[in-house]
C-alpha cells in the first residue's frame, strides 16, 4: 500500500529539516534555509512563520556588509521553554532544570540510602521533579519534556524500569504513571545508554558514529552506538556488560551469580582489594562513594599499595573492553560513571592493555578518553528531550 504524505506532514517534515540546519549551521536567513534545504522562499517563510509563533525559533536584525542594507536572522531560541533531568542513581537522584540550550537553571539532590523501595525512590525523585516544574513556571518557561537515566534495565516501549541488578527495583511503570502525574512527555534511558547520547550528540567532536560508553561505579554497563543509532536490543537491555562472565568461580555478584566483571572493576571490587593491600578504609565505605577522592589523593602521592590496585584495575578494564572493541569495532571509547576520578589515573595504562591485547589493526584507530564531565548521564537525559523536541517541533504548551 502507497502511504500517503498529507500537506501538514510536507510542513511538519520542513520544519524538522529547517530546525536542523539551523542547529547545525545557524544564524542563518531564510534565503539560506531556502538554498540548502532546495525550497522555495514562500515555503521557508511559511515554516519559519510556523517556528517563530511556536516560540522555536527567534530572529534578529543584521546589517549586510556594512551598506546600511539590513536583513533578518534565525537561530534556534534557547529560552523557549525547559527540559528536565532526572538522574537516578543507586544511592541518590539528582533533578535539574534547564532550557533548550542545554544551560542549568535549577538543580536538586536528594540522597537515597540503601536499600530504598522503588516506591520511596520515586516518591523523592517525584518531590524533586516538582519543584523543576515550579521553577520552570515561574521563569515562564513550558516544559518540553522529562528524561529519566536509571541504574538498571529499562523496558523500551513501555519506559518501565525493568530490573534493577544491584537496587532490586522490579516493573516500575514510571513513564506512564509520571506522563500522566506531570502532563509532559517522559523517556526514559538505561544510565549508560543516556551516557552514550551525551558523548555522541554533546561530545567533541560531536556526532561520532561508532562509540562505546562505559559507565563504571558500583555498577557497570555500556551504552554502544553503531553507525549513528545507538544499540538498544530487542527489549532495550542491550550494553549490561557488568555482568558478563568475568572470573570463573569469582566473587559473587548482586545479581546472584559469581565472577561477573562488574566484581572485579566496579567499586566493591575496588574497595576489597584496597583493603587486600592493607588500606584502611570506614565501613560506611560500602555504601556510599565518598571514599574516591581520599584514594586518588593517595595515588597522586604514589601510595605503592593504592598504585598496585590501580594497575590491577586498569588492566581488567583493559581486558574487558578487548572483548567490546573486537565486537563493535568503534572509533572511540568513552569511560565514565563514578569512578570516573579513578579512571582517568590509570587512563594511559587501560590503553595500553587494549592496545596490546585487541586484535591487530583495530586498536590502531581506537581513541580511549575518560569523559570530564560529572554530568554526562544528565546531559544524555537532556539531549534525548532536545532530539524529541527537535523531530516534532510544537510549542511545549501544546505538547
Ligand atoms: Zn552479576
Amino acid at each position: 500500500m502507497q502511504t500517503k504524505y498529507d500537506r501538514g506532514d510536507i510542513r511538519r517534515l520542513n520544519a524538522v529539516s529547517a530546525l536542523k540546519q539551523l542547529r547545525e549551521h545557524g544564524p542563518l536567513s531564510r534565503a539560506q534555509i531556502a538554498d540548502k534545504l532546495g525550497l522555495t522562499r514562500a515555503t521557508v517563510s511559511a515554516i519559519v512563520a510556523d517556528l517563530i509563533s511556536a516560540s522555536l525559533v527567534s530572529e534578529s536584525e543584521y546589517e549586510e556588509g556594512g551598506v546600511g542594507r539590513r536583513g533578518m536572522l534565525l537561530d534556534l531560541n534557547p529560552s523557549c521553554g525547559s527540559m528536565i533531568a532526572v538522574e537516578l542513581d543507586i544511592d541518590r537522584v539528582v533533578v535539574v532544570l534547564a532550557n533548550l540550550g542545554m544551560k542549568f537553571l535549577w538543580r536538586g539532590e536528594a540522597s537515597l540510602s540503601a536499600p530504598v523501595s522503588a516506591d520511596e525512590g520515586l516518591r523523592r525523585a517525584g518531590a524533586l521533579v516538582e519543584n523543576a516544574l515550579r521553577r520552570g513556571e515561574e521563569l515562564d518557561l513550558p516544559c518540553f519534556g522529562i528524561g529519566v537515566a536509571w541504574a538498571g534495565l529499562v523496558k523500551r516501549a513501555t519506559g518501565e524500569l525493568a530490573y534493577g541488578p544491584i537496587s532490586g527495583w522490579q516493573s516500575v511503570p514510571i513513564k506512564g504513571d509520571w506522563e500522566a502525574r506531570f502532563g509532559t512527555p517522559v523517556y526514559v534511558e538505561n544510565e549508560a545508554h543516556a551516557g552514550a547520547i551525551a558523548a555522541h550528540h554533546l561530545g567533541m567532536p560531536r556526532g561520532v558514529r561508532d562509540l562505546i560508553y562505559l559507565s563504571l561505579g558500583v555498577g557497570l554497563s555500556s551504552g554502544v552506538f553503531v553507525d549513528g543509532g545507538l544499540l538498544r536490543g530487542s527489549e532495550g537491555y542491550a550494553g549490561q556488560v557488568g555482568h558478563t562472565p568475568f572470573v570463573a568461580e569469582g566473587h559473587l555478584c548482586g545479581c546472584g551469580r559469581k565472577g561477573c566483571w562488574v566484581t572485579e572493576i566496579g567499586a566493591s571490587g575496588v574497595l576489597r582489594k584496597l583493603r587486600a593491600e592493607g588500606v584502611h578504609l570506614p565501613d560506611a565505605a560500602d555504601s556510599s562513594l565518598d571514599w574516591i577522592p581520599g584514594i586518588c589523593e593517595m595515588a597522586q602521592a604514589e601510595d605503592p599499595r593504592v598504585l598496585r590496585v590501580l594497575a590491577e584495575e586498569a588492566k581488567q578494564i583493559g581486558e574487558g573492553l578487548v572483548q567490546l572493541v573486537q565486537v563493535f569495532n568503534p572509533s572511540r571509547v568513552v569511560l565514565g560513571g563514578h569512578l570516573r576520578d579513578i579512571l582517568a589515573l590509570c587512563e594511559d595504562q587501560i590503553r595500553e592493555t587494549l592496545e596490546q591485547r585487541v586484535l591487530y589493526p583495530m586498536g590502531k584507530d581506537v581513541t580511549v578518553i575518560v569523559s570530564a564531565s560529572p554530568e554526562d548521564q544528565l546531559k544524555g537525559c537532556l539531549a534525548t528531550v532536545f532530539e524529541a523536541v527537535m523531530s516534532n517541533p510544537m510549542p511545549a504548551s501544546a505538547r
